[in-house]
Formats: structure tokens, sequence, C-alpha cells
């Protein structure tokens, strides 16, 4: 059975009429008071915030991580929550498809276990706060060189822990799974997008020019967190003598602009108009190493069986990557794209089964089916 879409291009929330400009609005405006609330008004938001909305989960910050409740707690908080509601609403949306089943407990799980409950209860401990669930260069400031120094004894072990997520877990699973493994099964920004984002995955831009600037903006941004890293290492190991204290004012204009305005605020704050993955598609530099790893390197891709499609659209409709899944299908092409974030819903949304995902060995399924394989 196809998961109902029935009404989508013509609800107000979902096909961008007032009630999405509302929501929008709403959204980055809650995004704005909490990245931001300490520097508007002198503070005074911030202090009217702690007061009436961050105060009423006191007692569960207290339990969790033994600290007062605060924004980060806050939005964690409402974050995780998002992600298990909306998580239950697609477990029984998508309930006729294992795949989704999977994957959506597989996000709620990793949300709610490493990027929630673990991370407080280390501060609860006395430890870091340290997010399994999170890489850089996604989560950059784990390979800072002053993370080691400020975290010291346990940290320089979460710290070990990171760089082996990042230069050997990533190449081994994004070969054998493709980057849905992190962006589709594990990461809490596609974790959100997949559950409290999928009524507006049509929106996404699906013409040439989107895809254009997609690869204009990702791989640039990629590029600039290597070098914010690499700088800020030199400028360690030479004791600040070489940069002085332009690397780290390199670092935190990424963090406010990228990492807080991108991602956050735009990222989340647009779904109702944008579409879903907005951050993950033109901005996320750890979706720029997975989808060069998986153009290369990886068994992941999308089989097609095109004799079979009615070209009704749907999986072009409902690709959150703004992926034209239906001329792939019409030319019997292997769907080897570098934004295919692998959730599925392609294939979810085909009435007449003409899509897979496969992370078998790529000679045997392309001899089976005289598919044509392009990679880019
Ligand atoms: S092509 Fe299919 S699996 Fe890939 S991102 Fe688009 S909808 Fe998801
Ligand atoms: S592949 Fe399936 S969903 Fe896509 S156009 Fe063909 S029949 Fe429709």
């Amino acid at each position: 059975m196809i998961p109902d879409n029935n009404g989508v291009m013509f609800r107000s929330l979902t096909s961008r009429g007032v009630a999405a400009y509302g929501l929008a609005a709403a959204l980055t405006l809650l995004y704005v008071v909490i990245y931001f609330g300490d520097r508007i008004a002198g503070g005074a938001v911030q202090l009217w915030m702690q007061a009436n909305v961050y105060g009423h989960l006191e007692s569960l910050s207290q339990t969790l991580r033994g600290r007062p409740a605060d924004q980060w707690f806050f939005y964690g908080t409402l974050y995780t929550v998002a992600v298990l509601v909306f998580g239950a609403r697609m477990l029984h949306r998508y309930r006729t498809v294992p795949y989704q089943i999977v994957r959506t407990l597989s996000v709620m799980l990793f949300q709610l276990g490493f990027a929630y409950l673990l991370p407080n209860l280390l501060v609860l401990f006395k430890q870091p706060e340290f997010y399994f669930s999170y890489f850089w260069p996604l989560k950059p400031e784990y390979l800072y060189p002053y993370t080691w120094t400020h975290y010291g004894g346990t940290g320089v072990y979460f710290l070990i822990v990171a760089a082996f997520l990042s230069f050997v877990a990533t190449p081994v699973l994004t070969y054998y799974f493709g980057k849905r493994w992190y962006c589709s099964w594990v990461c809490g920004c596609g974790g959100l997008a997949n559950t409290a984002g999928d009524s507006f995955r049509h929106l996404s831009n699906k013409s040439s020019a989107a895809w254009r600037l997609e690869r204009m903006t990702i791989y640039p941004i990629l590029g600039l967190i290597v070098i914010v890293t690499a700088l800020l290492w030199i400028n360690s190991l030479t004791s600040g003598s070489v940069f002085g204290r332009f690397s780290q004012s390199l670092a935190e204009w990424y963090g406010f602009y990228i990492g807080a305005i991108f991602s956050g605020v735009i990222g989340v704050g647009f779904y109702p108009l944008l579409g879903t993955r907005i951050w993950c598609r033109f901005g996320c530099p750890m979706a720029a190493i997975l989808g060069m790893l998986q153009v290369k390197l990886s068994r992941f891709r999308i089989t097609t069986n095109g004799g079979h499609c009615i070209s009704c659209g749907n999986c072009s409709t409902y690709c959150e990557m703004g992926i034209d899944v239906r001329a792939y299908a019409q030319n019997r092409e292997d769907i080897i794209r570098a934004s295919c974030v692998g959730c599925g819903i392609c294939s979810a949304v085909c009435p007449r089964g003409v899509l897979r995902l496969e992370s078998g060995r790529l000679q045997i399924v392309e001899s089976k089916h005289e598919i044509v394989t392009t990679r880019r």
C-alpha cells in the first residue's frame, strides 16, 4: 500500500499558503530566541524565556544532568520530543514499508539515546558533554585543538573516538551502505527532516539550477571547515605565533553563520517554504564528504526497472533532495548521486515497484538487469 499524500498540494500548511508562512515565521523566531536571546534587548529576552519557558524543565534538567535548565536543554528536549512524536507518525504512515519502519526507529533511537540521554547523563557524572551521533566536520569543534586541552582526562578518550568515527567508521560504513547510514539512520538533522519535516519534503527545489547551486555551496563550505580546522591546529602548534587571533575568529565566524544561522535558523525555520533538507543539501560538510564517498567508493545505488514505470512522477515529487528520480527510471539508469540520502521514500511512493535501494556487489546487479551505471 502506498502512503497517502492526498491533499498535500492543496493544504495551506503544505503548499506554501498562509499557514506555511506563519509556521516558518514562528520556527525562525523560536530559533532566533534560543540562539540569540542573550543578545537581544540586553538579554531581557533570555531572562523572560528563562523564567517563563526554560524554567518549566528545571526538575527534568536537575534529574538528568544535575544542572539548571537553560535554552540548550530546552532546545534538546524540544528537538527530541519532535523526533519521537513525528517519528511515531512516520511509523504509522509508512507501516507497510519495512525499510521506513527500521530507518525511523533508528533515528528515534539515536536521537533519544545518543543525542539526548547519554550527553546529559555524562554531564551528570561530571564528564564532557559528548554527542556520539555527531562527527567532524558536522560538529567541527570535536577536532579543534583547544577541545583536546579543554576536555582533558576522559575527554581525550572521547576525542579519539570522534577521530575514529570521522576517519575510519565513516568511509567504511559509506562503502557498504552509502550515505544513508548516517544521513537517514543516525544524524539528528536528517532525523528531524524525516520525521517532523516529512509533510514538507515535496517542496524541495527540483530545478537543475538548484542542483548547480548545491554543488557551488556545499563543497566550498567543506573546504572552509577543513581550512578552519587546519589553521587552528597550525596556530596551536606554533603557540599563536603564525595566525594570532585570526584562526579563532574564523572558527567563531563559521560557528555563527554556518553552524547557527544556516543549519539552525534557515535549515529548520524554512521547512514549510523550501522543504526539509536545505542544510543537508546546500550546506552540510558531512553530507559533502559522504556524497563524494558515495559516488566514488560506495556499493549503494538505487536500481530502476524502467520498463514498469508509468511516469507518474511520485518519486521525483517526494524526493527531498530534489533529484529527478523519474528521469533515471525512464532511462533505466541506476541512481548514484552524491546528494541522495537513501531515505527510500521514492521507492515507498512508487506504485509500480520500479525503484530498489541496493548495497550488494555492483557487477552482479548490473549484469542481471543490464542497467546503465553512471556516477555523478
Ligand atoms: S533519490 Fe530516493 S532515496 Fe535518494 S534522496 Fe531522493 S527520495 Fe531519498
Ligand atoms: S519510477 Fe515509479 S514513482 Fe517514479 S515515475 Fe515511474 S512509476 Fe512513478
